[in-house]
């Protein structure tokens, strides 16, 4: 029997340390989102050189909710250009919840694109841009960076459409100010639907790896976002990311992530290795809890923190990833 990788030994390691681990909540304010498995945790690592490390509920769906957003924001980066993008949304952490009805007091802009408003408003510029086939370019973009054909999940999409009206109040908000146009429930319809993609975590290691990989897809070797994107979206995510708690993962973990409220979390490890967790209790932040524990070891016993000083970072990963 061939040896199993030293990262397969600790990945399975931590799965084990933390999958009794029972803090936190499931997410019940969409109300499908309630009926997930609160026992389910996943772990799955794809490098940028194409090798997988899974372990756990790995290949169990669920919805990517605001994990689709730092996507949606590099699509309107590329469709737009960086500047008008820029006139829209800011990309200054807000300190506030991630659902929070306010723009910039000065502006009118949303805080960030990783915020609740920015997202409505990357998916407003994508439906002045494309309309109605929207949602399919945004599910080709998705499916293209996690290598297989993704779909909508119906229920969800129906139960955020139905019971989002928080997320209504933002867009009104925004219409108010003239940063999206007064086809509001059709651009909600985009944000809601893609919210409601539906992934595993092998799909979301995949999509960490392609931003890891500059833009290109490990395994596919398919372009799906370009350089200029791809550094505009792990910078906002390394200071947005982890809504309200990006300071303390920022100091804990350093990596740029991105984290949604059905459990998942995908972080990315520059030009070396996409991560991706998935567990469906959260804190009072909206942060998997789970998720947390098994990033901060992975970053400590990995040196992944972009200052560590011990960081064995990139020379360790590039000898073990050989
Ligand atoms: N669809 C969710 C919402 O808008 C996404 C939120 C999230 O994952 N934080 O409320």
């Amino acid at each position: 029997m061939t040896e199993k990788h030293e990262i397969q030994n600790l990945i399975e390691m931590i799965h084990k340390r933390y999958a009794q681990q029972q803090d936190g909540e499931v997410a019940t304010y969409i109300p499908q989102l309630s009926k997930a498995n609160p026992e389910h945790f996943g772990i799955a690592i794809l490098s940028t050189n194409g090798q997988i490390f899974e372990c756990g509920d790995t290949g169990h769906l669920f919805t990517i909710q605001s994990i689709s957003k730092p996507l949606t924001y590099g699509m309107a980066l590329e469709t737009f250009g960086e500047e008008a993008v820029f006139k829209k949304i800011n990309v200054e952490p807000s300190g506030d919840k991630f659902n929070s009805i306010e723009l910039e007091p000065d502006t009118n802009r949303p805080f960030n694109p990783m915020v609740n408003a920015g997202a409505i408003t990357a998916s407003a510029m994508l439906f002045d841009k494309y309309g109605k086939n929207a949602i399919d370019f945004i599910l080709e973009k998705f499916s293209l960076a996690a290598g297989r054909s993704l779909e909508i999940d119906k229920e969800v999409y129906w139960s955020e459409f139905t019971t989002g009206h928080r997320n209504r109040a933002i867009a009104y908000l925004l219409l108010n100010f003239n940063v999206i146009s007064d086809y509001v429930e059709q651009i909600l319809e985009v944000y809601f639907a893609q919210c409601s993609i539906l992934v595993n975590c092998h799909d979301l290691a995949c999509i960490a790896a392609t931003i890891a990989n500059l833009g290109e897809n490990p395994i596919t070797k398919k372009e799906v976002f370009g350089i200029d994107a791809i550094k505009s979206m792990m910078s906002v995510m390394y200071v947005c990311g982890m809504y309200d708690n990006t300071g303390n993962w920022v100091n804990d973990v350093g990596i740029p992530a991105k984290s949604g409220v059905s459990g998942g979390l995908l972080g990315i490890v520059n030009r070396q290795m996409g991560i991706a967790t998935y567990s469906p209790k959260l804190d009072e932040k909206g942060n998997s809890c789970r998720g947390i524990s098994a990033y901060k070891d992975l970053s400590r016993e990995l040196g992944l923190h972009a200052f560590d000083c011990m960081n064995a970072g990139s020379s360790f990963l590039t000898t073990m990833l050989k």
